[in-house]
């Protein structure tokens, strides 16, 4: 997991899709960004990390950012949404493959099982559960933050005076 990479992603195509700055689109997207993570549930029930469904298995696909997006573009008829929406959480994997640690992501699931990782991993992988508010936490949100600066700031830049965002009324 890269958490705070993942929440840049989300704040920043928040604004890309809103049209401003808002923190309701910023929340929302940035749960989508973090959506592969919800297979730590697979802990829970006891699912291998090494398991196809397991801990950056399945969910940290290639396919399954496919499907979201066509699922969100298909039931809301909107195409760009859907791109959106795959691209945010195929950045999740994307950015996974680039920790220091882990199993790696089973990118090309369901064609291949098989774990991998990009050849230059420069971010350390952060604690999973409570264990990210810790000392070990707090160091790698700070290894994250120089690369999240861009993305926070494109997400969160206020809007030009005059200029009407995706939803808003002159
Ligand atoms: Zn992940």
């Amino acid at each position: 997991m890269a958490s705070l990479l993942h929440v840049a992603v989300g704040v920043a195509a928040g604004r890309l899709w809103a049209g401003r700055p808002s923190w309701r689109a910023a929340l929302a997207w940035s749960a989508l960004s973090m959506l592969p993570d919800a297979d730590v549930l697979a802990f829970v029930v006891g699912i291998p990390y090494a398991a196809p469904f397991g801990h950056r298995g399945a969910s940290h696909s290639l396919a399954f950012a496919l499907a979201c997006g066509l699922a969100v573009g298909l039931v809301g008829r909107r195409a760009r949404l859907g791109a959106l929406v795959a691209a945010v959480v195929a950045s999740h994997p994307l950015l996974d493959a680039l920790t220091d640690g882990g199993l790696g992501v089973a990118l090309l699931w369901p064609l291949s099982d098989q774990r991998v990782f990009a050849p230059w991993r420069p971010i350390p992988v952060a604690p999973i559960g409570a264990g990210f508010l810790s000392v070990r936490g707090l160091r790698v949100a700070l290894a994250e933050l120089l690369p999240s600066l861009p993305l926070l700031v494109f997400g969160l830049w206020p809007s030009r005076p005059g200029r009407v965002g995706r939803g808003q009324k002159k």
